[in-house]
């Protein structure tokens, strides 16, 4: 088939759904249906723009409280490791940045993530005072979040502590699989939150 003749099936077929489609517009609730649908457009875009407005003052005004949140070995150079670090304040994580060590598909990102990405993109974090904890950014703010609900006043050193504590017993003591979804449960973790082998809590 060649275009011309494309573009006449085209035609064709336009003219025959025309003829339904401004029958069914004359609907009320067609036409409440489009009206709708155009706000609604609106508001998503106004809302993820506030929203990324938002998390970017966030992450700008926060004193970051940084732990080692990736490390493994480069693919390329398998001498080398590769390291990122995650803010336990925030939760600006640099592990978006190359999430398995390869190229980044920018658009198969979470809303979150491509915030996070943009934002990194522009302002790398300062490695000044990364403290020693290695761990999954999330399984780490979770116990963080618990130790400020506790002791809402304490110093960043001082948390630290604790996790670090909290951290050495979930690596020392074995776990059931029944005692690894009761302390998802506590942290309020997703239910399919899976880094809980030894493994993942580096150090
Ligand atoms: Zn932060």
């Amino acid at each position: 088939m060649n275009n011309k003749e494309a573009y006449n099936i085209a035609i064709n077929e336009l003219e025959i759904i025309e003829k339904e489609y401004n029958e069914l517009k004359k609907d009320e609730k067609v036409r409440r249906y489009n009206q709708l649908k155009f706000r609604r457009d609106i508001l998503i875009a106004d809302k993820n723009d506030f929203y990324k407005r938002y998390k970017n003052e966030e992450y700008n005004n926060c004193k970051h409280l940084l732990i080692t949140t990736y490390a493994k070995p480069s693919r390329l150079d398998k001498s080398k490791v590769v390291t990122y670090c995650g803010c336990l304040k925030c939760g600006l994580n640099e592990k978006v940045l190359n999430v398995n060590g390869w190229f980044i598909d920018y658009d198969q990102l979470s809303l979150d993530e491509q915030i996070m990405f943009d934002f990194l993109s522009n302002k790398p974090l300062k490695k000044e005072n990364v403290t020693d904890i290695e761990c999954d950014l999330e399984l780490a703010r979770a116990i963080y979040n618990k130790i400020m609900e506790a002791h809402p006043k304490i110093s960043d050193k001082k948390a630290i502590k604790y996790l670090g504590i909290a951290l050495d017993n979930i690596r020392n003591i074995d776990m059931t699989n029944e005692r690894k979804e009761s302390r998802v449960k506590r942290l309020g973790l997703r239910k399919d939150f899976n880094d809980w082998q030894k493994d993942d809590v580096m150090n």
